[in-house]
């Protein structure tokens, strides 16, 4: 039997922070084996919240840089940009006549990121964008889609655009199911609820130990604990939150600590400091390999959106033949 697919993307904003890794790429990494794994750049989407160009390259191949050194094969995953693969606007356009304005409106995803970012004035495309979304997973016949629990919404309507198109012309696609980690939503280092790119407050997969440790030091704990002394409460402390990430083996005594007011913050925080760089380290080394390495990662994209576009248009195929338009 074939391999289930798995299609899951990213917006190349810069360089990744640990909650793109414990949300999504982990789960990447870990199933490249028992899966047929595609890896979408999303630079189109980049579009909804910055419509300034000049970056997306460059941070298109930061991106492919940061999932390279965590450990994406690109010989079983091929990683490609989404605007180099004609037919995700093609999909696009056919998926728009299938689903309501209204239906889009209500799309909670949509709030959010009108409320965090102060957009003033909805654009048809941030509307479009769980459309857009749809064509990207269906394009490549995902069956499985690993993403950060925000996406939920987004792959609820890619589900509903597989059944709708289904319904209408005749099966092609199966429907898309969200695959979430353990850490479906990192805490920010300001005790926001996401770390997030966008609010400053994000641990980034590139940061140098000296990095880590003064972003530790500054991050927002508990603020009822003041000093050593207090008790704390680490259920609502992201620093807590990280320790059962990456200092897994001594929470029981961390938490207790805190709780007692044992262990203090400064040296919670150091605990947790050394123990993100240690994990980081592999990953540090291997993105100096490849920073070392361009035409490599080049290459890689070259290969990867070739792959892309055989996938795409043998779907593509079939869409134009259910709706008699090849
Ligand atoms: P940022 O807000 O930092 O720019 P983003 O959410 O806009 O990040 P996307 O490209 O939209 O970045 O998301 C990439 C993937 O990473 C998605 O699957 C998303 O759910 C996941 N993700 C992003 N931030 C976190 C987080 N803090 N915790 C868990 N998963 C996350
Ligand atoms: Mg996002």
């Amino acid at each position: 039997m074939a391999k289930k697919r798995i299609l899951s993307g990213m917006r190349p904003t810069g360089k990744l922070h640990l909650g793109h890794y414990v949300g999504a790429l982990e789960n990447w990494v870990k199933l490249q084996n028992e899966y047929d794994n595609f890896h979408l750049i999303a630079d189109y989407h980049v579009l909804t919240t910055n419509l300034n160009t000049d970056d997306i390259y460059q941070n298109s191949i930061e991106m492919a840089i940061d999932w390279l050194a965590s450990g994406i094969n690109p010989e079983k995953s091929p990683i490609f940009r989404q605007s180099q693969v004609k037919q995700h606007t093609e999909l696009n356009l056919i998926f728009s006549m299938l689903i309501t304005a209204s239906r889009l409106e209500r799309n909670p995803a949509v709030k959010d990121q009108v409320r965090d970012l102060k957009i003033e004035n909805i654009a048809f495309g941030h509307l479009g964008y769980p459309v857009l979304m749809a064509a990207d997973i269906l394009l490549y016949k995902g069956n499985v889609v690993p993403v950060g629990d925000d996406q939920i919404p987004h792959v609820e309507i890619a589900r509903e655009m597989a059944r709708k198109f289904n319904n209408q012309y005749g099966f092609v696609f199966d429907e898309p199911e969200t695959l979430l980690t353990k850490f479906s939503r990192l805490m920010g280092l300001d005790g926001d609820a996401k770390m997030s790119k966008s609010l400053g407050n994000s641990i980034l997969l590139s940061d140098e130990p000296e990095i880590v440790k003064s972003k530790l030091k500054k991050a927002v704990t508990d603020t009822q604990k003041v000093r050593k002394g207090d008790p704390g409460r680490p259920e609502i402390c992201s620093i807590f939150s990280y320790q059962q990430r990456f200092n897994e083996g001594e929470t029981v005594e961390i938490e207790a600590g805190c709780r007692s007011g044992a262990l203090g913050c400064f040296d919670c925080k150091m605990k947790c400091a050394s123990k993100i760089s240690s994990f980081l380290e592999p990953i540090l080394e291997k993105r100096n390999y490849y920073e070392n390495r361009l035409d490599e990662v080049k290459n890689v994209l070259n290969e990867g959106e070739k792959t892309a576009r055989a996938t795409a248009e043998s779907t593509m195929t079939e869409v134009r033949t259910k709706m008699k338009l090849g």
